[in-house]
């Protein structure tokens, strides 16, 4: 039995006990909870997107819908144990925001407007300009003569949203490339 589920058992216990022994009968209180939106809802484990704490969450989202109705800290996440920030706690917000930014928006050299585009013409986009760049300004020798197969031509600035994992496999992604300015940081 996990930690949280444990904590319902014994809460929903503690209260039937004691509102028994008052006469009153909550069993139809227990029924009528059945119906609580979170009920139904899918859970899914992620981690705070805000800062490099790296708190862990949980997700409630309507199966049907597919939208996060629910966000809280996970009881079971070593780094916060069930705690949240109170940027953290409003996390909700991101998701269910109706000025959130969901998909390609594109402002063309000199313009003043963004257009809406689809990934498949801005991934090949992406993975041209980076490769026309980098062949541009690539290095194979420094001032001293010394091998350096580098680019400093791009920098990137990662995302605290990366896991270590995630972290390792992007920056070796860029240093394949000979990207050497790699840096993160912790609210993006
Ligand atoms: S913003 Fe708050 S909740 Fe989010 S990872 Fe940082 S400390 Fe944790």
């Amino acid at each position: 039995m996990k930690r949280r589920t444990f904590i319902q058992a014994m809460v929903a216990g503690g209260a039937v006990s004691a509102f028994g022994g008052l006469g009153i009968n909550l069993s139809r209180a227990a029924q009528q909870t059945e119906a609580f939106k979170l009920d139904k809802a899918t859970i899914t484990t992620s981690i705070c997107c805000y800062c490099a704490v790296g708190c862990g969450i949980l997700v409630w989202s309507n199966p049907q819908t597919k939208r996060a109705i629910n966000i809280e800290g996970d009881p079971d996440h070593p780094t916060n144990g069930g705690t949240l920030c109170p940027k953290g706690a409003s996390m909700w917000q991101t998701t269910e925001n109706p000025r959130r930014v969901t998909s390609v928006l594109y402002r063309a050299p000199g313009s003043s407007q963004w257009e809406e585009k689809s990934w498949d013409w801005a991934l090949p986009r992406i993975a041209q300009k980076i490769k026309d760049t980098r062949d541009k300004g690539f290095e194979t020798k420094n001032a001293k003569g010394q091998t350096v197969n580098r680019t400093t031509a791009i920098a990137s600035v990662g995302s605290a949203a990366l896991d270590t994992e995630e972290g390792w496999l992007y920056q070796a992604i860029l240093r394949s490339l000979g990207m050497v300015y790699i840096e993160s940081h912790a609210r993006i």
